[in-house]
């Protein structure tokens, strides 16, 4: 008899490292099986939309290459040799190498490496309080958000901004550096409401003509690392036509006479040769934003992906202090929510255990840290273990070419607990299988809204796959760390986090699946001061208080020309924006998205195809002083002629020479607080005579 009856819905939040943190709504088939994803009608930032990849979940759930059980590496490392162990072998095995190594090297060479393959705040966070407790190597977080976020904060001074939610009630959206239709679709939700709703325009800043672009009225096509200049030639105009808001700027600004004085000679002619633009798309943008007050600035953080990317993202949140366009309901400026949420994580990440006098390493920098680059190691020993959980570094990390060195070190023990056998994943010693996000408890916060959300458990790990707080766990009583959170179970962490935290505790939660923390209307909107503490928005920052790397930054906004500039022999500007089907290296396994994105290409413009003597579908060789690397070549003019975009993150195995496009980006760490500058590459480009599709 066939089963008709309607399948069992439960609530949860999408895990993936995107700001709009969906609420969705998950079919539950049976106790090892989901079936559709949808996104939540009754949350008001979902609205019921979610992208393609996370709506065919269960593909990715239920993959046939899902890890099941922990193996041991049997071959020579990354050769795909491997034994299937019992946890506990598995468990025994890591901690025993980590002792062993503690014990010649000291707590430090130990390196407990992630990031935010999943975004729970227990499942995510929960490998530091092991870090803490064993005294290892802390983690400087620089991958995604350092850039952008210090520049926000030089300006603003917190890291919050109005509802996004207000945009649909905007008359002028500038989509700024984010590609919203790849990255974070809701965004799109409430621009084009108020598009339908108010005849409200939709400008997009970006280097070139995306998905995201190709729904605008306005598309700014700039060159990579350039929008400060477009800032400064933008805020020109509204200075000198009357469309600065001087009151404003006197009650809540700081340095705004000294910023007027300095954009006398920063003109539209001046930004065009810089941007890429024409002075008429730059007074046209300039006067659209001036003349509309309630002007919504949705500012992402793609732009700040290079050196000068603090700088850029400073000026770029100028704009709205300039016009003022703070004061009213749709107006303003939004980059991240994070610092609406007063969150305690002391249980979660055992902050009541830390030392301060254990060194740091920088994330983006793991080539340098593991290839022995003093810079990094200071007088510390050389890290001779690594615990990886919610990353694939052997991808995405900057200069692959390093890492892989260092990963392929004999001395190097690496364990890695992942769901997929990722290039870092063929290089462990030991490797562990990962649940995902319906197989474990755990809480989420949105960076790009304002709700905290519960992902209970919605079907049992399959196979043998343990959560990443059960791992740590585990580990933890056989290396003889203690703090109470190890006797935790997820929840009891999670409800015991949110009471401290000030939220309704997890059984509310789990009730409501979310909670709404959206701060009132004037202190989103910055109307009873800024966050400095004279109050006020800064047009000359203080970089000094955003990293101890500050000398030589610019004083005012401008185009500061750090980067990585196009010269002679590199004569073309790499960025490597995201893949719509991908989320970093995540869904690169799922056969949908595969088949979407189809392979890894360099987007060139036509006239450089012809420059350089190639076509569309050729193969090109495609490098820098970093290395090079074999990829198709697609015949693209929805850029500047010079700019080349290679979207990913394409894992390497799909790549000719089985290394990815990161192999081209530097890991020298941007002023004044590092970072990734993922955009900020220059390059060659030559056809490839001799190779074949
Ligand atoms: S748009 Fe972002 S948060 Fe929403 S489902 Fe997709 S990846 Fe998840």
């Amino acid at each position: 008899m066939t089963n008709t009856a309607a399948p069992e819905i439960r609530a949860s939040a999408c895990p993936h490292d995107c700001p709009s943190t969906c609420a969705l709504e998950i079919e539950r088939l049976n106790s090892r099986q989901i079936g559709r994803v949808r996104g939540a009608e009754n949350n008001s930032y979902t609205a019921g939309v979610i992208c393609a990849k996370v709506a065919r979940y269960a593909e990715r759930t239920h993959h046939p290459d899902r890890l099941m059980h922990p193996m041991r590496r049997i071959g020579e490392k990354g050769s795909g040799a491997w034994q299937q162990i019992s946890w506990d072998d598995a468990l025994d095995e890591v901690a025993e190498a980590f002792l062993k190594r503690e014990a010649q090297y000291g707590s430090e060479t130990i390196w407990p490496y992630y990031y935010a393959g999943t975004m729970g705040l227990v499942q995510r966070d929960g490998i530091n309080r092991l870090r803490h407790v064993k005294k290892y190597s802390e983690q400087k977080l620089t991958i995604c958000t350092t850039l952008a976020r210090g520049g926000w904060m030089a300006g603003t001074g917190s890291l919050h901004g109005p509802d996004p939610r207000e945009m649909a009630k905007s008359d002028l959206v500038v989509i700024w550096g984010t590609n919203a239709v790849h990255t974070q679709v809701n965004v799109m939700t409430h621009a084009t409401r108020a598009r339908k709703d108010r005849s409200a325009k939709i400008v997009v800043i970006d280097t070139y003509r995306n998905a995201t672009a190709q729904t605008a009225d306005l598309h700014l096509c700039v060159n990579p690392g350039t929008d400060g200049a477009l800032a400064c030639a933008v805020m020109h105009v509204l200075f000198k036509e009357g469309m600065a808001d001087r009151a404003y700027m006197e009650k809540f600004t700081k340095g705004w006479k000294e910023l007027e004085a300095h954009l006398q000679d920063k003109t539209p002619d001046w930004a065009a040769a810089i941007t890429g633009l024409t002075p008429e798309e730059i007074y046209a943008f300039a006067r659209l934003y001036g003349q509309t007050k309630k002007s919504f600035l949705r500012l992402g953080y793609g732009f700040a992906r290079s050196q000068n990317g603090p700088v850029n993202m400073h000026a770029a949140s100028c704009l709205a202090a300039v016009t003022g366009s703070w004061q009213y309901e749709g107006g303003g400026a939004m980059h991240n929510n994070g610092g609406i949420y007063h969150w305690d994580k002391t249980l979660i990440e055992g902050l009541d255990a830390i030392d301060p006098a254990i060194r740091t390493l920088d994330m983006s920098r793991i080539g340098p840290v593991l290839t022995g680059d003093k810079t990094d190691l200071g007088d510390g020993p050389p890290v001779t273990g690594l615990l990886i959980q919610n990353t694939n570094p052997m991808d995405v990390a900057p200069e692959l070419g390093k890492v892989h060195a260092g990963f392929a070190r004999d001395d190097l023990f690496v364990c890695v607990h992942e769901q997929f056998m990722t290039e870092t994943a063929k290089m462990a010693d030991i490797l562990l299988p990962a649940t995902t996000f319906v197989e474990h408890d755990d809480l989420y916060q949105a960076g790009g809204q304002s709700h905290i959300m519960m992902g209970p458990k919605i079907i049992d790990p399959l196979g043998e796959c343990r959560s990443n707080h059960g791992v740590i766990s585990g580990l933890a009583k056989r290396l003889g760390a203690e703090h109470r959170g190890f006797d935790m179970t997820a929840m009891e962490m999670i409800d015991e986090t949110l009471k401290v935290s000030g939220w309704p505790d997890a059984e509310t939660l789990t009730e409501k699946k979310w909670h709404d923390c959206m701060i009132d209307f004037d202190s989103a909107h910055y109307l009873n001061g800024f966050a400095h503490s004279d109050r006020k928005f800064h047009f000359t920052p203080d970089w000094s208080k955003i990293g101890a790397d500050y000398e030589g930054m610019p004083a005012l906004p401008d185009h500061w020309e750090a980067i990585f500039v196009a010269d002679a022999e590199h004569p073309f500007r790499m960025v490597t924006a995201p893949a719509r089907n991908f989320l970093n290296t995540s869904f690169t396994a799922t056969p949908t998205s595969l088949k979407r994105e189809k392979r890894p290409t360099v987007k060139i413009h036509s006239q450089d195809a012809a420059a350089i003597g190639t076509e569309d579908g050729a193969i090109v060789r495609i490098g820098n002083r970093l290395g090079s690397l074999l990829i198709h070549a697609e015949i693209f003019d929805g850029l500047n002629p010079g700019t080349v975009i290679v979207e990913s993150v394409w894992p390497g195995k799909f790549f000719i020479e089985k290394v990815g496009i990161n192999l081209l980006v530097s890991a020298k760490a941007p002023k004044p607080n590092g970072g990734a500058a993922f955009h900020d590459t220059a390059v060659w480009i030559r056809p490839e005579a001799d190779a074949s599709d």
